[in-house]
């Protein structure tokens, strides 16, 4: 269970979209600082992460109540935060009452923007002021770098008594931090001889008294990790399973088009059920897992960690892996003569040919008649025969059908 779980007000967090520029949205709980009541501590301690990770901030008060102690004592403390601040002055329903604004000067915040967001009115004046100093520069993925592995899994699963035990290892060498983000830490190590660069989600640098605060930043974490990685090493408690919270996790892997293998941690304290209990379990719950190598460890003792590498660096492989076009077609012709494709309205479906047209993911096309005449039960037919016959390890594939152009429909340009 989620140890913040008690906090029922909790951060929202939203993808948007700013005239094409993505941004996240961090809605606080409210930040009452005079209150004792441990509820709203809480809450403000939510509020201080959220700033925190923010790079623009937005104040809201409320334009019909007035200038509030509270308004004044929030503003005083973001004031001394160095990000920009922009005080939304909420509740102007009519762009007549915009001069209302004046009434907050008082807050000693230069930026003020009436809004309604209740009629969604000054939503666009309010983004464009707020981002007045945010720069959307992406960071430049490195070519050629180490290899990039996110240890990734919920809290508490053991995921820095893994980290510490890498690094704790004699075959270890741990090379000075090269780049800290603000979402994960990158550490470079080389172990045997290899490099590799660890997306640590875990957050175990920070306070300890933040625990449960960022604990709940962990989704975000998570998710930016994954983005950056290139194989995810996701980490289950082996006593309590697969949860639906790993099972979004491996959907999105798969999504992202990452590898992954599966740690199995606390095996240790397992009594009672077998390895192929575990995997038969994740073979039904979440079918991309099932292609993901499995390693039952335990990170405190030690206890298979010397395989997790070997493992990454097999998925590593297999990710960049292409097929030849020879092989894939005598595969293609195997397969439909086992199986024929069926017919749909008097229709056969023609498969003519297949290419891998990428890596990483691996990606294939299949050259078709119709593609509105592939059902599903024969894609999932193909699909299972190729993973049998390709050992794409820990690797989620991408296929697509390309349809005939039709002739009739192409009409040379005048
Ligand atoms: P994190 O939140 O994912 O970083 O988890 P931690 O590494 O902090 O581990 C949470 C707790 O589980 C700690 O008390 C660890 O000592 C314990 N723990 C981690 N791995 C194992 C393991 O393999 N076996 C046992 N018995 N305990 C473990």
């Amino acid at each position: 269970m989620d140890e913040a779980e008690g906090i029922t007000r909790d951060r929202l967090y939203a993808k948007a979209d700013y005239f094409g520029k993505p941004y996240e949205v961090i809605d606080t709980g409210g930040i009452d600082p005079s209150s004792t009541i441990p509820f709203n501590e809480a809450i403000r301690r939510q509020a201080e992460v959220a700033i925190e990770e923010a790079d623009a901030l937005i104040l809201v008060v409320d334009g019909q109540v007035g200038l509030t102690d509270i308004d004044e004592q929030v503003a005083q403390l973001l004031r001394r935060i160095d990000k920009p601040v922009t005080l939304a002055v909420n509740k102007l329903d009519t762009l007549d009452r915009q001069s209302e604004i004046h009434n907050f000067h008082g807050l000693g915040i230069e930026h003020l923007v009436g809004v309604s967001a209740a009629h969604g009115l000054q939503v666009a004046e309010l983004l464009e002021t707020a981002f007045r100093d945010t720069s959307w520069e992406e960071e430049v993925p490195e070519e050629g770098g180490p290899l990039k592995v996110a240890i990734i899994g919920r809290p508490n699963v053991g995921k820095s008594t893994l980290i510490n035990h890498i690094l704790d290892d004699e075959r270890c060498i741990v090379s000075p931090i090269a780049g800290t983000t603000r979402d994960s830490i990158d550490i470079d190590v080389e172990i045997g001889g290899t490099p590799y660069r660890l997306i640590d989600t875990a957050g175990i640098r920070r306070k300890k008294s933040e625990h449960e605060v960022v604990d709940k930043f962990a989704a975000i974490r998570t998710e930016r990790a994954m983005e950056r990685a290139d194989i995810c090493i996701l980490m289950l408690n082996a006593e309590e399973g697969l949860t639906s919270q790993e099972k979004r996790i491996a959907k999105e892997i798969e999504t992202m088009g990452k590898g992954c293998i599966l740690l199995f941690n606390k095996w240790d304290l397992v009594k009672g059920f077998r390895m192929e209990h575990c995997l038969e379990s994740i073979r039904k719950e979440a079918p991309f897992l099932g292609h993901c190598p499995a390693l039952f460890i335990s990170a405190k003792t030690g206890r298979n960690l010397e395989k997790v590498f070997p493992e990454v660096d097999r998925v590593a492989v297999s990710a960049a892996h292409r097929v030849s076009t020879g092989e894939l077609n005598r595969f293609l012709e195997k397969a439909i003569q086992k199986y024929h494709p069926p017919m749909l309205k008097g229709k056969r479906l023609r498969i003519y040919y297949v290419a891998q047209v990428s890596v990483q993911p691996p990606t294939f096309v299949f050259f078709v008649n119709k593609p509105d005449l592939m059902i599903d039960s024969y894609k999932k037919y193909l699909i299972n025969t190729f993973r049998k016959s390709f050992p794409f390890s820990g690797v989620p594939l991408e296929f697509s059908l390309k349809g005939k152009v039709d002739r009739h429909l192409v009409s040379p340009k005048t």
